[in-house]
């Protein structure tokens, strides 16, 4: 597997600029860019300064983040979707970014939604962003979060949702803690009925040993440093040939605290380990 950096680790004090000399710096493969972190970088520079970057460096832009609440919408959130949506497919196109990574809604009352419910109306918004992005040559990740809060949250029903899309620019995006946040990775062997073509992206993290309801994407740890059995996930794939990015995706305060270049050194270090 390929070593990738997701920017929400360090997202607190760096920018797009410094996460990509230190990605390049600790020879990283792939970087996935934040849209919020694009946009702030678009006020100092242009699209081309970052194609400029791309085309004489080693690391590769390999997906963006994240579209996100994209289920039960009313018409201006869906609105607003559409827009940041076309935004990440203008900039995505431009720097040869094959992925955006798009994720379910987010609220207190998604636990009361059937998985019926969830299943049609992930259908609806998947396919009408898909045909979007058919254009742009741009592909959706689709990645289940792992908590109840959630409106997908296993591999499983992500998976079925997708394979009813049956689309090859929809996939999956699987996440460790979000899987391991679903059943603590009770059901690793699940890992070998997703098709390779059908595995876009894979998040590396760990995280604290803490009872669900507690554990949540602050405690995400360094790869190693926590209770996930990442080698069994990691086995799986390498198991089923797949190669692609390992990123590294952290959402803890305490390393958003941190310098960016120790976390990205250590990061780098702790997830070569995986690969
Ligand atoms: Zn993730």
């Amino acid at each position: 597997m390929k070593l990738g950096y997701n920017e929400a680790t360090c997202m607190k004090k760096s920018s797009v600029e410094k996460d990509l000399e230190l990605c390049e710096k600790y020879g990283y493969d792939y970087i996935e860019l934040r849209l919020d972190m694009l946009k702030d970088y678009l006020t100092r520079n242009s699209l081309d300064d970052l194609k400029t970057f791309f085309e004489s460096s080693h690391i590769k832009p390999y997906a963006l983040n994240s579209i996100e609440d994209i289920n039960f919408c009313d018409d201006t959130q869906w609105g607003g979707i559409v827009e940041l949506f076309t935004f990440a497919c203008d900039i995505a196109k431009e720097i040869s970014t094959p992925y955006i990574i798009v994720v379910p809604t987010m609220g207190n009352t998604m636990c009361l939604k059937t998985e019926a419910e969830v299943f049609e109306d992930s259908i609806k918004a998947l396919t009408k962003l898909a045909d979007i992005a058919k254009p742009y040559g741009v592909k959706l990740a689709f990645e289940p979060i792992g908590d109840r809060r959630w409106a997908c949250n296993s591999l499983r029903e992500g998976y079925e949702i997708v394979k009813a899309i049956n689309r090859d620019d929809v996939g999956l995006a699987l996440d460790c803690i979000n899987f391991y946040l679903n059943d603590k990775c009770a059901d690793l062997e699940y890992i070998r009925q997703i098709p390779l073509d059908k595995l876009f992206v894979f998040h590396i993290n760990d995280c604290e040993d803490l009872p669900f309801g507690i554990l949540d994407h602050c405690h995400r740890l360094f790869p190693g440093d926590g209770c996930i059995p990442i080698n069994g996930i990691t086995n799986i794939l390498k198991e089923k040939g797949y190669e692609e990015i390992a990123s590294i995706e952290l959402f803890r305060p305490e390393y958003w605290e941190m310098n960016p270049d120790d976390v990205i050194r250590i990061g780098a270090k702790k997830t070569k380990i995986y690969l």
